[in-house]
C-alpha cells in the first residue's frame, strides 16, 4: 500500500528532525525484497519510548518497558520500537532484561534470521550487516550468528524457520538446520498457541506440504506439550492438500491420519484450536465415520440420499460441503474396503444436488410445531414428540411428504399409531 509507507516516511522524519536515526525494520523490509505485499511496517529509532511519545499525538504504550510504541498516524498504525538488545532468556523464550542501545547494528544482531535483521533508512538505503540481502537472493533462510545459541534463547525460532522455509520456498542453511536437529527438544518450552499461530501461517501458506515434510523430518513437534499425530502423516497420503482453502486442509489432514472424532477432539483442545473450529473439524470426521460405516443393507441411491438428508439435519451444510471437498481431495488409495469406496463414489457424485435440493433443514422450516401436534393429537407431551417431530422433518426434507400442516398432522397420526402399535 503506497499511502502506508508515505504515511510510514513521515513517522521517520518526525522522528529523524527531531534529532533520532529512524529506519524500517524486519519483516517489511525482507518482503519489499521479496517483491511481496507487505501487511504492516514496523520501525525501529533510537529514540527511547518517551521521547516517541512525546512527538506523536495518537499512541498506544504496546510494550513500553520493552521499548515498544505503536504510533497512530493517517489511519495506519505503525510499531516503533528502541533499538535493544535481549538478554537473559528464561526457559527458552522471552528476554527477561531488554536494554536499550544507541547503535542500529546491535538491534538487528538480536533478530533471529539474516533476511529478518536488515533496516532500511528513510532514503531507501540498505543497512544489511550480516547479508541477509544475498541470502534472500539465494533463497537461504540463516541464523544470525551462533544457530545453537540462538535457537536455545528462544526455542520459537526453530519453528518460524520451517515456516518461513515452507511459506517462502526457501532453503534452510546446512548449520541452521543442523543446529535445529539438536536442539528440537527445547520447542516444548513454547505456549501451544504459538506453537499453533506458526502451524496456522504454515497450512494456510502456498505449500503446507513442503512445511509438513519439513515437520517431519526434523521432528519438531514431537516434543511439544500435544499429541502431534500428523507428525508422522506422508506427505503422498495427503493428495491434493493444497487445492483446498485452509479450514478443509485441516480436515484432510485429519482423515488422512485416520482419526477417530473423540481422538480428534481431545488433540484439538490441546492444540488451543477455537470451538468454533474443532466443532467444524468434528462434524466432518463424524461425517466420515457415517459414510465409512453405512450398513450393506443401504443398498440404492434413494436409501442413500435418505441417509445422506439425515446427516445434512444433523451436521449441516457447510459440513456437507467440507465433506464433498475434502473427499475429493484424498489420495485415490485412501479407502480400502470396495463396499466404501463404492458409498463415496455414489455421495461424491450426487452429493451437492442432494444438498442443494433440500431446502428444509430445521425444526423452524416445517409448517407444524411441537404445539400443535400436542393439541390435534390430544396427548400429554414426552419423548415420543422429539420422535416424531425428527420422522417429520426427515420425511418432509426427502420430500416423501409436502411441508404444510394438514399432510404433516396426517403422517404424525400415522407415525404415533405405528409407535403405539
Ligand atoms: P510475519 O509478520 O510475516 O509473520 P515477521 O518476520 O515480520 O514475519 P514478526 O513476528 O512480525 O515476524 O516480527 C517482526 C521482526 O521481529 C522479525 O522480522 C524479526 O526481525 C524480529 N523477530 C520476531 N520474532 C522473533 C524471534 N522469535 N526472535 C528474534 N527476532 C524475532
Ligand atoms: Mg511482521
Amino acid at each position: 500500500d503506497p499511502d502506508m509507507a508515505l504515511e510510514a516516511g513521515q513517522v521517520l522524519d518526525r522522528l529523524i528532525s527531531a534529532g533520532h536515526e529512524a529506519y524500517w525494520v524486519g519483516g517489511c523490509v525482507r518482503d519489499e525484497l521479496l517483491g511481496r505485499s507487505i501487511q504492516d511496517m514496523d520501525l525501529t529509532t533510537s529514540a527511547v519510548p518517551d521521547e516517541v511519545v512525546g512527538l506523536f499525538d495518537n499512541v498506544i504504550p504496546t510494550g513500553i518497558q520493552h521499548g515498544t510504541v505503536t504510533v497512530i498516524s493517517g489511519g495506519f498504525s505503525f510499531e516503533v520500537t528502541t533499538f535493544r538488545t535481549e538478554s537473559g532468556y528464561e526457559d527458552h523464550r522471552r528476554p527477561q532484561d531488554v536494554r536499550f542501545v544507541k547503535d542500529i547494528r546491535e538491534d538487528l544482531r538480536r533478530r533471529d534470521f539474516t533476511m529478518n535483521a536488515m533496516a532500511l533508512t528513510r532514503d531507501g538505503k540498505l543497512v544489511d550487516p550480516f547479508g541477509g540481502e544475498a541470502d534472500i537472493r539465494s533463497c537461504l533462510i540463516r541464523c544470525v550468528g551462533a544457530a545453537d545459541e540462538r535457537f536455545e534463547e528462544d526455542a520459537l525460532r526453530m519453528l518460524r524457520c520451517i515456516r518461513f522455509a515452507a511459506v517462502f520456498g526457501f532453503r534452510i542453511a546446512p548449520a541452521t538446520w543442523k543446529a535445529l536437529l539438536r536442539k528440537r527438544h527445547l520447542l516444548r518450552f513454547i505456549a501451544m498457541e504459538r506453537v499453533r499461530t506458526e502451524m496456522e501461517k504454515i497450512m494456510k501458506g502456498p505449500d503446507p506440504l513442503r512445511g509438513l515434510e519439513l515437520l517431519r523430518r526434523s521432528g519438531l513437534l514431537s516434543s511439544t506439550k500435544a499429541a502431534t499425530p500428523w507428525q508422522s502423516i506422508p506427505a503422498h497420503s495427503l493428495g491434493r492438500l493444497h487445492n483446498l482453502p485452509e479450514q478443509q486442509r485441516w480436515e484432510l489432514l485429519l482423515l488422512a491420519g485416520s482419526f477417530a472424532p473423540e481422538q480428534a477432539a481431545a488433540m484439538l483442545r490441546d492444540w488451543t484450536f477455537s470451538n468454533a473450529f474443532r466443532t467444524r473439524m468434528l462434524r466432518l470426521l463424524e461425517w466420515e465415520k457415517a459414510v465409512a460405516t453405512v450398513p450393506p443393507s443401504v443398498s440404492d441411491e434413494r436409501e442413500l440420499r435418505r441417509l445422506w438428508i439425515s446427516w445434512l439435519l444433523r451436521w449441516g451444510r457447510e459440513s456437507a460441503e467440507d465433506w464433498l471437498a475434502v473427499n475429493g481431495a484424498l489420495p485415490p488409495d485412501y479407502r480400502q474396503d470396495a463396499a466404501s469406496w463404492r458409498v463415496a463414489e455414489v455421495l461424491a457424485a450426487k452429493g451437492k444436488e442432494w444438498t442443494d435440493h433440500t431446502e428444509i433443514l430445521q425444526m423452524k422450516d416445517l409448517d407444524i410445531t411441537g404445539n400443535d401436534l400436542l393439541a390435534v393429537l390430544n396427548r400429554r407431551g414426552g419423548p415420543w414428540l422429539g420422535r416424531v417431530m425428527d420422522r417429520l422433518l426427515l420425511a418432509a426434507a426427502c420430500g416423501d411428504i409436502r411441508n404444510e400442516k394438514e399432510m404433516l398432522i396426517e403422517e404424525a397420526k400415522r407415525v404415533t399409531e405405528v409407535e403405539e402399535a
